[in-house]
């Protein structure tokens, strides 16, 4: 039986290896449709609306976004794809709260982040959505506990509720037996594992991640995209993940959204 079945899956159901990278059979999920085109009565989580960001560098201008509309939907998973250039980093940044529109706005649970103030930005940043890098960003003098339990004293979480939470996050991303490692001690699968704990320490609804298996090889490429998917279905973790990997983010994500010189491609 297992022989047959790949690693995708479709909302917890297992999808046969003949439905990798189509729409789930019997599912009313769809991978392309842009959200313009979605239903009216359904909101997404985090969006975008109108996104443009021009960033200026002395005489020059650089538009890194263009009316950018998009989002995503409490338990979904997106991929965005393009070219080098594309936006796709900046528009990360713009709905991780590192960076704001030149115009437009960022949607997080239908309110808009515009009139937050830095403080409550980074309440944001820390409660609302997580982030990971192509780089892990680990503390490279800290274990991989130590590295979930700083998040989590950023958090507010004390002492012995942030152990007991951090092995449970550690536990949970398959690594209840490389606690104790500092990140030079742990390969580079590993390493993104200990990021995803620690990016989802104080229980973020969205996670975002930025090229997070560029530094892997195929194997745990598809083995961390596949731990993405299994926290969709299981958690309900919203996912926008940015990869090159047109393949695996056909057999893993809900829907692609396109980019191309700092627009969404429909
Ligand atoms: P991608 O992640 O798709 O490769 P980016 O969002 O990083 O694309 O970049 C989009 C465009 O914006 C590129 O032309 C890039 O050179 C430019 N850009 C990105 N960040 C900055 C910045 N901080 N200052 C000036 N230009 C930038
Ligand atoms: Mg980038």
């Amino acid at each position: 039986m297992k022989s047959v079945l790949s690693f995708g899956e479709c909302r917890g159901r297992i999808l046969p290896r003949l439905f990798r990278g189509r729409t789930c059979p019997g599912s009313t999920m769809r991978r392309t449709s842009p959200p313009s085109k979605r239903s009216e009565n359904v909101m997404s989580l985090i969006e975008t609306h109108e996104v443009t960001r021009v960033y200026e560098m002395g005489p020059t201008r650089v538009t890194a976004l263009e009316r950018v509309t998009m989002g995503a939907n409490e338990g979904e998973y997106v991929a965005i794809q393009g070219t080098s250039g594309s936006g796709k980093s900046t528009l990360l940044n713009l709905l991780g709260g590192l960076d704001r529109p030149t115009i437009g706005e960022v949607l997080f649970d239908g309110k808009s982040l515009g009139p937050l103030t830095k403080k409550q930005m980074a309440r944001y940043r820390r409660f609302s959505v997580g982030m990971i890098f192509q780089n892990f960003n680990l503390i490279p003098t800290m274990t991989a506990a130590e590295n979930v339990r700083l998040a989590l004293a950023f958090g507010g979480l004390r002492g012995v509720e942030r152990k007991t939470r951090a092995e449970g996050l550690l536990d949970r991303v398959g690594l209840a037996d490389r606690m104790e490692h500092r990140p030079s001690e742990l390969s580079g699968g590993e390493q993104q594992r200990v990021a995803i704990a620690r990016a989802l320490a104080n229980r973020p609804r969205v996670l975002l991640a930025d090229e997070p298996t560029g530094n892997l090889d195929s194997t745990r490429a598809h083995e961390l995209l596949a731990l993405l998917r299994e926290m969709v279905d299981r958690d309900r973790l919203t996912v926008l993940l940015v990869t090159h990997d047109r393949e695996l983010a056909a057999s893993f994500a809900d829907r692609i959204v396109l980019m191309k010189d700092g627009k969404v491609v429909d």
